[in-house]
């Protein structure tokens, strides 16, 4: 299998469309020329995109071509069940959205410290082991979002557990909050089969700041999202790495470089070396867009899109941003509506405060309303 995989999670949206409101003819497009290419996997989850994933890749995907052409993952999402008894429903109603008899893999989804024990008390390990044995789902395993330890943990109760989908990029690897390289090597200690989300960092890593570009610039080569993704493939665990490609363009530059997969050279992971220490330096909010945060919200608050604007103003400090906080805020909640409950922290991937960092872009964007 190519180790590129298609996730279903940043779709092309119809201009001036919301989220949800995607651009199926695009999709189609990318789909087709996706597996033209000889590329296999996809990757949903029920709640992407405003909960029209599922439906859109039976669209885009199954109901076009036949089961044998692609290898499809699913996710059991925490949100969707508070007893045993909701699991089972909420998966065949997902093989329906999917329009499929099966999944190729099956996964909980993004396991932490404050989900891991309702996963555990509702049964959803023995779920897996269900779907497994009826063939429903071809291999089980989790999406994971917290320390070495705690997966270390996890695998040792559960040896069932085939695969694990991790955040791994260069710039997590030796991060202390993501910690992507012990994770990855807890993955190896246990002989587990990687499968590998946010290689660009939520696009972090496409959209470097000047000093960083220029390095990966001296190469003379890809694109930026192209060293990370390659970054991310070179490790002989990793089965896949998925890419939310958001519009064609983004699949083509993807496909050219994955489609006859070189690992990074010597001196392409030396440059990313020195990348990684430029990034040390900058104070961007790591928010990789996967907008887990903002279905709770309370007050309506884009979350994802505030923090963009921040650290698009920290980094170039363009009138833009200021234009763009007032687009994301119309007809959403402003960072200082923020009542604080904290919600959106207890979803957060990244274990980032949240709270605290609406403080300092409501400080930066709304300092007019504050005098
Ligand atoms: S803490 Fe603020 S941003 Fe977070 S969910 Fe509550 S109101 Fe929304
Ligand atoms: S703040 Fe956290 S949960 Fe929200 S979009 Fe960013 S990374 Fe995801």
């Amino acid at each position: 299998m190519k180790k590129l995989g298609f996730g279903f999670m940043r779709l092309p949206l119809i201009p001036g469309g919301g989220e949800g409101d995607i651009d199926i003819k695009q999709a189609k497009a990318m789909v087709d020329m996706f597996l033209s290419e000889g590329f296999t996997y996809f990757d949903t989850a029920h709640g992407y995109m405003g909960e029209k994933c599922e439906a859109a890749l039976k669209t885009c995907l199954t109901e076009r071509y036949p089961r044998s052409a692609y290898v499809l993952a699913d996710k059991l999402t925490d949100d969707y069940f508070s007893k045993r008894e909701d699991i089972m429903p909420f998966f065949e109603n997902q093989l329906k959205e999917c329009g499929v008899d099966y999944f190729d893999y099956y996964l909980l989804h993004s396991i932490t410290k404050n989900n891991y024990g309702k996963f555990i008390s509702c049964g959803a390990f023995d779920f897996l082991g269900e779907i497994k044995a009826d063939g429903r789902a071809r291999h089980i395993g989790i999406s994971f979002h917290d320390k070495a330890d705690m997966l270390r943990d996890v695998l040792t109760a559960h040896p069932e557990i085939e695969v694990v989908q991790i955040q791994f990029n260069y710039a997590d690897y030796d991060s202390p909050s993501v910690e992507s390289g012990d994770v990855y090597r807890v993955c190896s200690e246990f002989g587990k089969k990687v499968l590998v989300m946010e290689p660009v960092k939520g696009g972090v890593l496409a959209s470097l700041p000047e000093k960083a570009a220029e390095v990966l610039d001296s190469l003379g080569g890809g694109s930026q999202a192209s060293y990370a993704i390659r970054f991310a493939a070179g490790y002989d665990r990793v089965l896949v790495v998925l890419s939310g490609m958001s519009d064609i363009s983004q699949m083509k530059d993807n496909l050219s470089y994955m489609k006859d997969f070189v690992p990074l050279s010597a001196e392409e992971l030396d440059a990313i070396g020195k990348v990684n220490e430029l990034l040390k330096d900058d104070d961007a909010i790591p928010c990789t867009a996967c907008r887990y945060c903002v279905k709770g919200c309370p007050m309506s608050i884009r979350i994802p899109d505030l923090f963009s604007c921040m650290n698009c103003k920290r980094r170039y400090n363009d009138w833009n941003s200021d234009f763009y906080y007032e687009v994301s805020t119309q007809g959403f909640g402003r960072a200082s509506e923020c009542i604080e409950c904290g919600k959106c922290e207890e979803t957060c991937p990244q274990h980032l405060p949240i709270r605290e960092l609406l403080r300092t872009v409501a400080a930066e964007f709304e300092k007019k309303t504050a005098d």
